[in-house]
């Protein structure tokens, strides 16, 4: 058992929150009971994911996409309301970590991802001070993009979108999780073989082609489904705690 505010504590030291210029709140959310038992993870807190936790009995729900985002209305209205009401109506605490769950190096988005695909890390691909988020390494061994689009498909479970840069196969790659698709630039700064990232815009196609480096668009949501689990995992083992990752399918 742990506390909701000792976990906002323990949280807040273990992923370096105070460290981040956010776009929304990293902690404790929206607050619920004191007592917590249970945990459910997810990546985003849409109203599925709480209905599970419900269902689960959980005490806190912990994730990735939280709410209060910067560019959000700043009111309680539609579905917003509901998502609240939810969580108030059954004491259920509310956790969110952004940015911090994607850089931290070991639990972190970037990380985990890493150890999905088999790829090794050299260092970070946007060194803004400790808010690098993005990484940058090798795979083991180089292979045609076909084969690495494979590889990710099959580690991942959804098919990623390929564009190719040219005829090289992919040895260096970039990666960063979710939309970081405008990183590629980075990459291309680095001189990368390939970059990889959950979303993919218009440009990015055009960047990718006439810089002559590979782009893998691997799913925002696939490729954010690590960190928060392996979260859950280590608080269940610091804290003695019940976790549960719940995954609600979306195919962007
Ligand atoms: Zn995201």
């Amino acid at each position: 058992m742990v506390t909701n505010l000792a976990l906002e504590r323990y949280l807040a030291e273990q992923l370096e929150v105070e460290h981040f210029h956010d776009y929304a709140p990293n902690g404790l959310q929206v607050e619920g009971r004191a007592a917590i038992h249970r945990i459910v993870t997810g990546v985003t807190a849409s109203q599925a994911l709480l209905d599970a936790a419900v269902v689960a009995g959980a005490d806190a729900v912990l994730v990735h996409h939280g709410y209060f985002w910067k560019n959000e209305a700043p009111v309680l209205r539609g579905m917003k309301r509901r998502r609240i009401a939810t969580l108030l109506a059954h004491d259920i605490n509310l956790f969110a970590y952004h940015l911090p769950l994607d850089a931290h190096p070991e639990l972190g988005n970037n990380a985990q991802l890493a150890r999905q695909l088999g790829i090794l890390s050299d260092g970070v691909l946007d060194a803004r001070g400790l808010q690098g988020v993005g990484h940058f390494g090798c795979l083991p061994a180089a292979m045609t993009l076909a084969a690495f689009g494979q590889q990710v498909a099959q580690a991942l479970g959804r098919t990623p979108l390929l564009v190719s840069g040219g005829e090289h196969p992919v040895r260096s790659i970039g990666w960063c999780t979710g939309g970081a698709q405008s990183y590629i630039s980075h990459a291309i700064a680095l001189g990368l073989d390939a970059f990889l990232s959950g979303e993919i815009s218009e440009q990015t196609v055009h960047e990718a082609r006439e810089n002559g480096i590979h782009y893998i668009a691997a799913g925002h949501h696939a490729t954010e489904r690590y960190g928060i689990q392996a979260l859950g995992q280590a608080l269940a083992g610091q804290f003695g705690l019940q976790h549960k990752f719940v995954d609600i399918d979306n195919p962007a």
